[in-house]
């Protein structure tokens, strides 16, 4: 059924929200040719240029009437579901616009901006002294934000709440005892298998560019009919996906010279969070309820298609010939297979994979939380990141580029976000799990498309993550990924 908006105040919230809707669409190009096609030189100006219409957006979202309307809405005791999300994230935003003062956020988006130029170079000269003044102020900044945000226990529960709703430290640390040791355990029986190899060939076999791209293309035209007309693929730095409404989402995937699993897996990913968008209602584009918002349900869509379809034999089956051409040599789907569901310790988080993603969640954790809530000091955190990574992998990164310097996040002012992949991980196997029982096989994309979007992606952000799992009868629950990990990885690696 259709969703239809008929409260009154909320018809004029409607109204009034597309311009500070039509400020974020035209926002969301400008970074998104900024990470794709922008000459290096344009940074500067299109900093200047998004700082200007940002703050544009928050005087006019803080429009006297519409604040008003907002608030006379959530008084409504007869919201209908679609209704009573447009209040909850129309609140949220609210609450930030209201708590931090313009100073604040003008001197937070000017100390991030230059950060994450240090932090590049820093990254590249593996020079965390140039960096450390800053990562301190940023963590600083964080601190002070959550006292503007308030919190009851933890300065680093605001933080979280940032990135997903209502998410608290205690919530994240009960998860990370759940699933540590079992973990711990996987791996364990993985390295001491027979099986184990901590390189494989296929890992360091190049391949050809322009092929492979194709294989990305031929990829995305199998899993949605509408790829070139409402949903396009670039390429970039970093991976991402943007979605400016149903009718225009856009992904970008990464090449390098080997290691072609890589660029394929990481194309599948963002094409889960595209998804999302891109079966959001019709009826939900240009409120403030159209897409997904909650994270870890974002995470747990990109990772449900990259785990259970990108990684499955039925897939590489399907494609073996494809990547035979992008490597130029004859290949076993029993080698791509082994290769796509490669487990061995790593230094860097984006390239890990299922099993020991999570302990470089777990450590970023740690520390965040430490240095929130005062424990930890910056100018000691090479060393803290080093002995965690030590003590969950059993490897020492050589250098800080490849340690505490790898991510971007924290150059960008993001503190709180990291546990949000992890939980959508674990939830995106959830939806595996329920999308078999309902008696799909993975393969069958069409319809597996068609149970996400009846079940998941309609809904854009009507409900937070709580509200979803609720409304399809499910509870989060980290046993069913631990169980699907142990599962096949006994198989792989024969314990
Ligand atoms: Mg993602």
């Amino acid at each position: 059924m259709t969703p239809v908006f008929k409260n009154k105040k909320i018809k004029e919230i409607i109204e009034y929200y597309k311009l500070p809707w039509a400020l974020s669409y035209v926002t969301g190009i400008a970074h998104w040719d900024l990470e794709t096609y922008m000459p290096s030189n344009g940074a500067g100006m299109r900093g200047e240029a998004l700082a200007k219409i940002s703050s544009l957006r928050q005087k006019i979202f803080l429009d006297k009437n519409f604040v008003n309307l907002i608030h006379q809405a959530e008084r409504s005791k007869t919201l209908s579901d679609v209704e009573g999300g447009v209040v909850r994230i129309l609140l949220r935003s609210l609450k930030y616009y209201e708590k931090l003062p313009p100073s604040f956020v003008e001197e937070f988006e000017k100390l991030t901006s230059t950060a994450t130029v240090v932090w590049r170079n820093a990254k590249d000269t593996n020079d965390f002294k140039l960096f450390a003044p800053y990562l301190s102020k940023i963590f600083d900044m964080n601190r002070q934000m959550a006292e503007y945000l308030s919190y009851t226990k933890s300065p680093y529960d605001a933080l979280l709440d940032q990135y997903e709703e209502g998410l608290t430290s205690k919530d994240v640390e009960s998860f990370f005892t759940e699933i540590k040791d079992p973990l711990k355990n996987i791996l364990s029986q993985i390295t001491h298998s027979k099986k184990y190899s901590k390189v494989l060939p296929l890992e360091n076999a190049k391949y050809d560019k322009e092929k492979l791209s194709e294989v990305n293309d031929k990829i995305l035209k199998l899993f949605w009919s509408g790829f070139g007309k409402n949903f396009r693929m670039d390429i970039s730095a970093h991976p991402f996906t943007t979605s400016f409404a149903n009718t225009d989402t856009r992904i970008t995937t990464w090449y390098h010279d080997r290691d072609f699993a890589r660029s394929v897996l990481a194309t599948v990913h963002e094409f889960g969070h595209a998804l999302y968008d891109l079966q959001c209602d019709p009826a939900l584009q240009m409120t403030p309820i159209q897409g997904g918002s909650s994270l870890v349900i974002h995470e747990s869509q990109s990772r449900f298609w990259e785990n259970f379809v990108g990684r499955s034999r039925n897939f590489i089956e399907y494609f073996l010939n494809d990547f035979q051409k992008a490597v130029g040599r004859k290949l076993s789907v029993e080698d791509v297979y082994a290769y796509f569901n490669k487990v061995s310790p790593s230094m860097l988080r984006v390239e890990a994979d299922e099993v020991t993603y999570h302990f470089h969640i777990m450590l970023r954790f740690e520390i965040e939380k430490g240095i929130i809530e005062g424990g930890l000091k910056i100018k000691d955190l090479p060393e803290i990141w080093n002995s965690k990574m030590k003590e969950y992998l059993g490897i020492t990164p050589k250098t800080d580029s490849d340690g505490v310097l790898q991510d971007i996040h924290w150059s960008g002012g993001s503190v709180g976000y990291f546990p949000t992949y992890s939980l959508g991980t674990f939830l995106g196997a959830q939806w595996e799990k329920e999308i078999v029982d309902y008696g799909l096989a993975i393969g069958e994309y069409g319809k597996m498309e068609k149970w996400l979007k009846d079940h998941i992606h309609k809904y854009g952000s009507t409900y937070t993550l709580q509200d979803l799992l609720t409304k399809n009868k499910m509870k989060f629950d980290p046993s069913v990924n631990l169980n699907y990990l142990r599962k096949k990885y006994a198989k792989i690696y024969g314990f």
